[in-house]
């Protein structure tokens, strides 16, 4: 389930936000500070950051700013809230790292239309759109992955964790994942879990590609991670 944190000092504004987005499918944590939220951060990434620019000791913005400059945070999605709705707030906020930026008050309608909008830009495995690299397919609504083109396509049977390793290689092809890169953003944890856990469902993940025959798009790239490569033109009917 997609995480949100929600950092609002004003505790009924952050329980109705909570309680529409779980209405939504989305799982809600709530931060009151800036310090809660760092700790939260700090724990485990969540796919998206609601964040009050006002908060009791240091604010929001300079959070963001904080978020920005750390490289474990620096793509985590975030949409400012603030009664403020001053152009130039409006401004400094997107120059601070926020991906966009709401005014109170807000309807539960645009808050979730605004949060779709950066997830698709931003963190796409954390929404239900059904996902196509080459040949294969992954439907997060249907838990379904295929692979192959035209004739032959083979039904691939994963477990829940290679599916969402699967699902965010998809929806990041080509780019090289660190393996505490993976633990922050498929498992949500680099602390707890050992790296040694990412290759173990790599190993599945593979096993399970293998009789499709698309195993070997999943490259280790030897020092650096792992990567899903498109296949070269025509090596489907191989
Ligand atoms: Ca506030």
């Amino acid at each position: 389930m997609t995480r949100i944190l929600v950092v609002e000092d004003e505790s009924a504004i952050a329980e109705l936000i909570a309680i529409n987005l779980r209405h939504a499918g989305f799982e809600i944590t709530i931060a009151a500070t800036a310090e809660d939220a760092q700790r939260e951060v700090d724990r485990a990434l969540p796919a998206m950051v609601l964040l009050d620019w006002m908060l009791p000791g240091q604010s929001g913005l300079s959070l963001a700013r904080r978020w920005r400059a750390d490289e474990r945070t620096r793509e985590l999605p975030v949409i400012m809230l603030t009664a403020r709705s001053e152009e130039a707030d409006t401004v400094t906020g997107l120059e601070a790292g926020a991906d966009d930026y709401l005014t109170k008050p807000f309807s539960p309608k645009e808050l979730l239309a605004r949060i779709r909008a950066v997830l698709r830009r931003r963190a796409p495995q954390a929404l239900e759109d059904a996902v196509r690299v080459g040949g294969l397919v992954l439907d997060p609504a249907t838990r379904r992955v295929t692979c192959g083109d035209g004739g032959d396509v083979f039904e691939v049977r994963v477990g829940p964790t290679e599916f969402r390793l699967l699902h965010f290689f998809m929806t990041h092809p080509e780019r090289v994942h660190s393996r505490a890169q993976l633990l922050d953003r498929v498992w949500g944890d680099h602390v707890f879990i050992e790296e040694r856990t990412v290759d173990v469902h790599i190993k599945r993940l593979r096993e399970a590609l293998a009789p499709a025959g698309c195993d070997s798009w999943v490259e280790t790239v030897r020092g650096s991670g792992y990567r899903l490569v498109r296949p070269a033109a025509g090596s489907m009917a191989a």
